[in-house]
């Protein structure tokens, strides 16, 4: 039993090993089959991750690929525009050195035009005439008292013609008279029809001399209501010009004038010219300072004389001068002085002036020693202004000269004054008084002292042209204050345009053949190629 029982024990025992060794079999199976699946689940995700790594890798290099080519083509890009900008600043720098020939050639040419254009000038004579025939008007027809109808209707009949741009013809046949059909010649005819534009357009190129040193005078001739103070000023309402902007086209040459020189002179070095305007009136062989004050401020005609200085030129003692910035002041000034006025109607036109109006613009340029010359571009004209400048130099500045120099004080203040020039040039602008004869006007009285001191004024500046014309050895300036005070912008080498001014209607038939006679008379005067001489300014003239 015992034996039994140990036989028993030892088979349970071994039966235990058994169970154990095959259960660690059985787990050792199960084990391995875990990690055979977990190994083959590793292997896979390794895979797939090796793909996606690969994948990311991919891209990625691709990515930067095309990142890389953006960045090229913009370094490309950069660079182009680099070079083109380069190309750019080549280019800006020749525009601008091809600029600054061009400027260089153009002021070249300028100064070639300007001597040019004073040559022509000297060449056509210093004296020129044009002439303007004004359109028909209204009161052209009304005749006044004990006119018949039909001469009437005759008396606005037009017998003026401008026959092309430099031939006025006069056509009329009228019962009773002779037949007149005859051409006059000037420099340049405008017709009714021609605008205050075209007009100032051809007086303009005077005023270019005017800076380069030369007296200039522009004149109206005509009888009254030809013409005259509507070319020369613009219409005028009420006696007082119509000056505002909006009738610009219609001013005459004085405004437009002032604005010429203005402008010119803004094309100067700023500070080296300055104007000066004067307005005076010749009524009955008188001057009238119309820019004159009194004591309160006021504005009256006050009597002034002219005189000849030693150096030969006309002066007016005395005379107002008024510095005026620019065109408007200017144009306000002379509204004042016209103002002041003296008219007078007659039978032709109400409005009829019986003085001579000059306004005067005195342009004086300032030139400090070296620079002398350089101001005016031909060599000629600064020879010609430094001579000039000499004889000219103002009283005032001789005067402080001399005193600075009897105070012996500092020699910079002398070298200053020594090495400062003035030249001053003129610019006359006329109003003629009308230039119709006595019996037209039907004036008596002392509307007949009026008229005959105009008529003797008139005559004194028909024989001064002709003396001009003939090269007389005196001139007679002195014959009256008109052509006196016109002396130096009417002998001498200053130019001179006269404005004829005519009215086409029949019934001033007689005074337009007048006034182109006189025109014609004035034309011959030919003094561009004679050689200058100074005036001869008699002392013992009357
Ligand atoms: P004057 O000064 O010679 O006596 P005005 O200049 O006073 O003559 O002219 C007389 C009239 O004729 C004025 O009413 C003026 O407006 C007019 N007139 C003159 N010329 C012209 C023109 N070219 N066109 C239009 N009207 C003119
Ligand atoms: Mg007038």
């Amino acid at each position: 039993y015992q034996g039994l029982a140990g036989r028993s024990t030892k088979e349970v025992l071994q039966l235990y090993a058994a169970h154990g060794q095959q259960m660690k079999l059985q787990r050792s199976s199960v084990v391995t089959q875990l990690h055979g699946a977990i190994k083959k689940r590793l292997k896979q995700d390794l895979k797939s991750l090796h793909s996606v790594a690969l994948e990311l890798s991919k891209d990625f290099q691709r990515q930067s690929k095309t990142c890389l080519y953006q960045v090229l083509a913009a370094v490309q890009g950069i660079q182009l525009q680099n070079e083109a900008m380069q190309m750019f600043q080549i280019k800006a720098f020749d525009l601008e050195q091809s600029l600054q020939e061009v400027t260089e050639r153009y002021e070249k040419e300028k100064q070639k035009r300007k001597a040019l254009h004073n040559s022509l000038v000297e060449l056509r004579g210093n004296i020129r005439v044009h002439c303007r025939i004004r359109p028909l008007l209204p009161f052209d027809a009304a005749a006044g008292h004990s006119v018949s109808q039909d001469r009437q209707r005759n008396f606005s009949e037009k017998v003026a013609y401008a026959a092309d741009d430099e031939t006025v013809l006069v056509k009329c046949s009228r019962p009773g008279h002779a037949s007149v059909n005859k051409t006059f010649q000037f420099e340049r005819v405008y017709n009714d029809l021609e605008s205050q534009d075209a007009v100032f357009a051809d007086v303009a190129p005077l005023l270019t001399s005017l800076l380069d040193g030369y007296n200039v005078c522009i004149m109206a001739y005509g009888q009254t209501g030809s013409g005259k103070t509507y070319t020369m000023l613009g219409p005028q309402l009420e006696g007082n010009l119509a000056l505002s902007i909006e009738e610009e086209s219609e001013l005459g040459i004085i405004p437009r004038a002032t604005q010429e020189v203005f402008r010119l002179i803004s094309e100067k070095p700023p500070g080296s010219y300055w104007v000066e305007v004067s307005v005076v009136e010749v009524y009955n062989n008188e001057i009238f300072d119309l820019l004159a004050k009194d004591s309160y401020g006021k504005v009256f005609g006050v009597k002034r004389d002219v005189v000849t200085t030693r150096e030969g030129k006309s002066d007016v003692p005395l005379l107002t001068h008024e510095t005026v910035e620019n065109a408007f002041e200017f144009l306000n000034l002379v509204n004042k002085g016209l103002q002041l006025r003296v008219t007078h109607p007659t039978l032709v036109h109400a409005h009829s002036s019986r003085s001579h109006l000059v306004v005067t613009l005195t342009i004086t340029t300032v030139v400090f020693g070296d620079n002398f010359g350089t101001l005016w571009e031909d060599e000629q004209t600064s020879h010609r202004l430094n001579k000039e400048a000499s004889c000219t130099f103002p009283q005032k500045m001789r005067d402080s000269k001399s005193t600075s120099s009897s105070r012996a004080s500092s020699p910079v203040q002398l070298e200053a004054t020594e090495k400062m020039k003035q030249v001053k040039t003129r610019l006359q602008l006329v109003d003629l008084a009308g230039s119709e004869c006595v019996g037209m006007s039907g004036v008596t009285g002392a509307a007949l002292r009026e008229t005959s001191f105009i008529n003797r004024s008139l005559s004194a500046l028909a024989d001064v042209l002709g003396a001009i014309a003939e090269q007389r050895a005196h001139i007679p300036y002195r014959n009256s204050k008109l052509t006196h005070l016109l002396q130096d912008s009417v002998g001498g080498d200053a130019k001179l345009l006269v404005m004829l001014c005519i009215a086409p209607g029949q019934k001033y038939l007689t005074e337009s053949m007048q006034s182109l006679g006189f025109g014609t008379r004035a034309r011959q005067v030919q003094r561009g190629q004679v050689k200058k001489k100074n005036f001869p300014v008699p002392s013992k003239a009357k």
